[in-house]
């Protein structure tokens, strides 16, 4: 379910074990069609749509948390589904997510920001002053930073809240981060669980930039304690399949969980390149029923998205897009903002370490995530080095 990058990404994996993939998505042109098997072009919740996947398929999962819960259902029935549309529901509802992360805290652990629900008015009048300064997070849909808003007043809650359209949102508090982490975890249907080393964060204008693995300020007694509550999580959702959970480390070092997202994840793109079995090849195996597999990262790796953004900028390139996509070397620079280019690919490939993964997106836009690079080398320190290269070279701030 779901036509995006990471439904390519799986497909890839799906297909070098010898498997065969449909997508159902409607989007004509996606990245995961392009590589699918089979592309049925429908919504989400189209049951004609529904329907062909389930009777073409022997296991369903999702690539887009979004997806109807009511879809996943359905195509329970008939097929087997994972994770199923428990896990995924509470994960697409902030409400329901941090409702169960505060119920699960004593297995976890750990609890999530302090927060409220604000669905109205009186809701608004009744913020209690240590919830501000605060985040308002739309309830769904929210990803990459988008349904959301700062807010230090009462009165910017109330702004917020009526620009959003009066959804219903969940105020948090804004917590002072050190560092942010992730933890991608994988449970099998016979509740066998394996957990990743744990991944650094950094976000740029809500986006993740950059995982980092190992992270350079996680502590041993952090990651194991964030390793424990990904896995007490699963198991008290009873999850089956690929699942990511983002935690805030504070100046304390006090971990806060985040969010979890029922799929492979952004953070976890690094497995590919420097871990034995990649979270893609885990939610294959997941699916089919097979042993889950080794998590060991064989490499130090750095990650970096690449955005849309690098096919404007101007004072890196080497040829228009018009020469068929393929970068030539020596073209000249033009200063003209507007033109779109590829980026100086041939170099960054010339760096030690490098793998370049894009998506097969026709356009690129800003903010729009296009691909991703991760370096892996002997140590973390030359990945590091390696990217801060790339970063040079594709005019990005490192
Ligand atoms: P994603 O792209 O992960 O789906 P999202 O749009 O669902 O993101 P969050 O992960 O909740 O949103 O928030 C995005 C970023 O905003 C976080 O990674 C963090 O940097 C910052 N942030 C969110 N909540 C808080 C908070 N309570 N205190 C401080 N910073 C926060
Ligand atoms: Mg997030």
């Amino acid at each position: 379910m779901g036509g995006g990058q990471l439904g390519r990404m799986f497909a890839h994996a799906a297909q070098s074990m010898g498997y065969n993939v449909a997508v159902l998505e409607p989007a004509a042109d996606c990245p995961a069609g392009q590589a699918a098997n089979r592309l049925i072009k429908a919504g989400y919740s189209d049951v004609a749509g529904l329907d062909a996947l389930a009777a073409q398929c022997v296991a369903v999962t999702t690539e887009f948390e979004n997806v109807p819960a009511d879809s996943l259902s359905r195509l329970a029935q008939s097929v087997f589904v994972a994770p199923n549309a428990h896990g995924v529901s509470v994960a697409q509802d902030r409400v329901a997510e941090k409702a169960f992360f505060v119920a699960s805290a004593a297995k976890s652990g750990v609890l999530p920001a302090p927060h409220k629900v604000i669905s109205s008015e009186a809701d608004v009048q009744a913020i209690p002053d240590d919830l501000l300064p605060g985040i308002l997070k739309t309830v769904r849909m929210g990803y990459d930073g988008k349904g959301q808003v700062r807010v230090k007043s009462r009165d910017e809650v109330r702004a917020a809240f009526e620009s959003m359209g009066r959804v219903t949102c969940l105020l948090e508090k804004m917590l002072p981060l050190a560092y942010e982490v992730s933890v991608l975890t994988a449970r099998g249907a016979d509740g066998a669980s394996v957990v990743y080393p744990i991944a650094e964060n950094v976000h740029r204008d809500g986006i993740l930039f950059t995982t980092t693995v190992p992270g350079p300020n996680i502590t041993d007694d952090c990651a194991r304690k964030a390793q424990a509550a990904a896995q007490a999580i699963v198991a008290e959702l009873g999850y089956v399949g690929v699942l990511c959970i983002e935690f805030f480390v504070l100046a304390d070092g006090s971990l806060v969980v985040n969010e979890m997202a029922p799929r492979p994840h952004n953070s976890g793109h690094y497995t590919i390149d420097a871990c034995v079995t990649s979270q893609f090849a885990q939610q294959v195996r997941a699916m089919a029923g097979l042993p889950l597999g080794d998590v060991r990262q064989h490499s130090p790796a750095v990650m970096l998205n690449i955005l849309g953004d690098i096919w404007f900028a101007h004072d890196f390139v080497t040829e228009p897009l018009a020469s068929g996509g393929l970068p030539l070397p020596g073209g000249a620079a033009q200063a003209n903002a507007d033109t779109v280019r590829e980026p100086a690919w041939d170099k960054v490939l010339a760096l030690p370490g490098a793998n370049l993964h894009l998506y097969g997106k026709e356009e690129p836009r800003r903010g729009r995530k296009m691909g991703h690079l991760t370096f892996v080398a002997p140590t973390l320190a030359e990945a590091q080095q390696h990217l801060n290269a790339a970063c040079a070279i594709l005019g990005i701030e490192p």
